[in-house]
């Protein structure tokens, strides 16, 4: 058990969110009771992870995607009204992490996803340096995208989207969690031969084709399911709090 502000002030240590220019709040996003005892992670602060987390009896969330961002007109109607009500209903505490969770080098998404697709990274690219660059941890190579793509869908259990247009083996693998289609071109420059995200739009397509770097898109939901509840997980035993994952699937 520990309270409120020490779970606070942890978790901002860990994760230096005043060092990121970011599309929302991180950190604590509602207040809810000072005693903590039980915290669920997840991906996003949803209805159903709100109401599976207080089923399991968690007092603390936190999640990826919290509540707030940029943009929203600031009215607490619909979904909104919802989400808020039940936190506020169950005196719950709400932290959120986004761009600072991406980018943790041990417990952050990237991170995460790199070790659960056997990859290591030897550097980092893009906008604030969310990208993770690197190779096999055997130091062997893919045979081609599609072996590439093959591993990525069994370590995730999921199908993912290819677009190849490179009959060659592939060595320096570029990844960035969740909507990171942007950072393609980064991935590019960076000299990377495969770029792993969770998003494909239109464009990127095309820049896979006449560049020679494949693309592989595994969904965003999927390609951030392991940072909130490696940072959790960390946080929970360094804070003798009890910590339970909560995955609430998403095809997108
Ligand atoms: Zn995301």
């Amino acid at each position: 058990m520990t309270d409120r502000i020490l779970l606070a002030q942890t978790l901002d240590t860990l994760l230096a969110p005043e060092k990121f220019r970011d599309y929302g709040p991180n950190g604590l996003q509602v207040e809810g009771r000072m005693q903590v005892r039980k915290m669920a992670s997840g991906v996003t602060a949803s209805l159903a992870f709100i109401e599976a987390a207080i089923a399991r009896g968690a007092d603390t969330l936190l999640v990826h995607h919290g509540l707030f961002w940029r943009g929203q007109d600031g009215c607490v109607t619909g979904w909104m009204k919802r989400r808020l009500a039940l936190l506020l209903q169950h005196d719950i505490n709400l932290f959120a992490y986004h761009l600072p969770l991406d980018a943790h080098p041990q417990w952050g998404n990237n991170a995460q996803l790199g070790q659960r697709l056997g990859l290591v990274a030897t550097q980092r690219f893009g906008e604030q340096d969310l990208g993770f660059l690197g190779q096999r941890n055997d130091d062997q190579l893919f045979a081609d995208a599609g072996a590439l793509g093959a591993h990525v869908e069994s370590a995730l259990g999921r199908r993912v989207t290819i677009v190849d247009n490179r009959d060659q083996p592939i060595r320096r693998i570029a990844w960035c969690t969740g909507g990171a289609q942007g950072y393609f071109e980064s991935a590019i420059a960076a000299g990377a031969g495969a770029f792993i995200t969770g998003e494909i739009s239109e464009p990127q397509a095309h820049y896979a084709r006449e560049c020679g770097v494949s693309y592989i898109a595994c969904g965003h939901h999927a390609s951030e399911r392991y940072g909130a509840q490696a940072v959790a997980g960390h946080v929970a035993a360094q804070l003798a709090l009890e910590h339970e994952f909560i995955d609430i699937d998403n095809p997108a």
